[in-house]
């Protein structure tokens, strides 16, 4: 499986590598979350964006948006929320 050259990841990510990437984040000490509506109106329209590749990553600035869109401070690199 091809990797992301930035980062090393894996540019397609299984149910289970996004599982374990959010439940790695959300424990992190001092994280700030979004409450869980706002994550799923944030995915909705990311779900819906012609920049959303392989389901999970952003093409703009390279989240996984099952993570970025749970972050209290995260961002929209398009404005679209
Ligand atoms: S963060 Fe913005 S630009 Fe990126 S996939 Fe979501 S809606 Fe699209």
């Amino acid at each position: 499986m091809g990797k992301c050259k930035r980062c090393g990841l894996k540019t397609v990510l299984s149910k289970s590598d996004i599982d374990k990437m959010v439940s790695e984040v959300t424990s992190m000490k001092g994280v700030r979350l979004a409450d869980e509506n706002l994550f799923l109106k944030r995915f909705d329209v990311c779900s819906l964006c012609d920049k959303l590749m392989y389901g999970s990553t952003c093409a703009v600035c390279g989240c996984v948006m099952q993570v970025r869109a749970r972050l209290s401070d995260g961002r929209c690199p398009e404005k679209k929320w």
